[in-house]
């Protein structure tokens, strides 16, 4: 295949519906020859692996977040490069997300894990979801279902979708289920340490997150939960202080650095990206990382927010202000405007910002200094 120009490989991956393999071999240095307009001269990637809790699932410290990825050719080369495991979504592009996941699978089954993520929505719609993201899919069988975006205790601790997931469990529809969370962090996965009711979790975390999330964290990896890190790059901002430097590297660095955070899903649209990415495998922070993210840090204090939820109750309208930023963010730190779009209209009508034609002023306010009385004038102009 053309797209595989590398010149050793790494073995012992493992893919979706499959038996474990007996064993990734470690660390094993790659050398990716150019060869392909997309790259430019060699990389070298040194391919990492931690197992996933007690799912036994060995996986690449950093695996492969297709959320916004078009090109196939991009999730071609990192499966070539020794990626082992994918993270799509029901709702990703539409649906095309998970299509062109599917497609690119077919060609290559055995050679990664493949999760998916379906919304809480009726237990009915949720069955719909989940069968039509396996045909998109093109499996019988996908290695995680994630219970997708859960904000609050409640939700999570459904009786009828934990009966639902395991069903599907039982069936074989899934290998592992487990839940995300971009809100309440901390709190869900205290809670989550205790039940042991889920397999693994999908978490934001990054250098910019809360001391009592990374606490969490390492609860729930020594319940035996897996734990796999989104949102590592605190948003992605660009800003001209920072030069021609980014902080990507320095940010996926920084979480890796926990040994109970097991994998990690970066956003990757481009080679140039997947190639920033992957060689972080294996590499420890240096003083260059630190400064980097120090600088990053203050250019996004006044605009990264946490989702510590703080802010909740100075709105007495109840509009989900962390959700908001996080849509915000998917405009003004990816430049991803339909991505922004899909999740604001995930909002229901309590929590979006139809609430705001109440309110003469803005009274919301954030503990870590975010100017929300500006953020929510600036998402109403982009998405009321
Ligand atoms: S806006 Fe501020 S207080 Fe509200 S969730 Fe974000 S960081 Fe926390
Ligand atoms: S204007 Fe501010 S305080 Fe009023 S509903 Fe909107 S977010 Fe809440």
């Amino acid at each position: 295949m053309k797209r595989r120009n590398f010149l050793i490989k790494s073995s012992g991956v493992i893919g979706a519906g499959l038996a474990l393999s007996s064993g990734v071999s470690g660390a094993q240095k790659l050398a990716l020859a150019a060869g392909e307009e997309q790259d430019s001269g060699k990389i070298q990637v040194t391919p990492e692996y931690r197992v996933l809790g007690k799912t036994g699932m060995k996986v690449t410290t950093v695996s492969y977040g297709a959320m916004r990825t078009t090109d196939p050719a991009v999730l071609h080369r990192a499966l070539d490069l020794g990626i082992n495991l994918i993270d799509t979504a029901h709702g990703y592009q539409d649906g095309n997300n998970e299509i062109m996941v599917g497609k690119v699978m077919k060609e290559r089954r055995g050679e990664a894990y493949v999760c998916t993520k379906i919304h809480p929505a009726p237990i009915d719609k949720m069955e719909t979801m989940f069968e039509e993201s396996l045909k998109r899919l093109q499996m019988n069988t996908v290695d995680i279902l994630y219970y997708h975006n859960i904000k609050e205790l409640d939700v999570l601790h459904n009786e009828d979708v934990l009966k639902l997931f395991n069903k599907w469990k039982k069936e074989g529809k899934t290998r592992f289920i487990g839940f995300s969370t971009h809100k309440n962090e901390a709190e869900l996965l205290e809670q989550a340490a205790k039940d042991k009711a889920w397999d693994v979790i999908l978490v934001a975390y990054n250098f910019k997150k809360t001391p009592q999330l990374t606490k969490a964290i390492n609860a729930v990896a020594k319940a035996g939960i897996g734990v796999v890190g989104m949102k590592t790059q605190a948003g992605g901002y660009k800003d001209s202080k920072m030069g021609s430097l980014t902080p990507h590297q320095a940010s996926l660095k920084w979480v890796l650095q926990n040994p109970n955070v097991h994998t990690t899903i970066p956003s990757m649209t481009t080679f140039e990206e997947l190639n920033e990415d992957i060689q972080v495998m294996g590499q420890k922070m240096g003083r260059r990382d630190h400064d980097l993210l120090e600088r990053y840090g203050q250019v996004i204090d006044p605009i990264y927010c946490r989702s510590c939820n703080a802010c909740t109750a100075s709105c007495r309208h109840g509009v989900d202000i962390p959700e908001i930023n996080r849509c915000l963010m998917y405009v003004e730190g990816y430049g991803d405007f339909p991505l922004a779009m899909t999740n604001y209209a995930e909002l229901s009508e309590r929590e979006n910002l139809s609430q705001c034609s109440r309110c003469s002023e803005c009274a919301a306010s954030c503990i870590h200094g975010i100017d929300l009385p500006n953020k929510i004038k600036s998402a109403m102009n982009i998405f009321a």
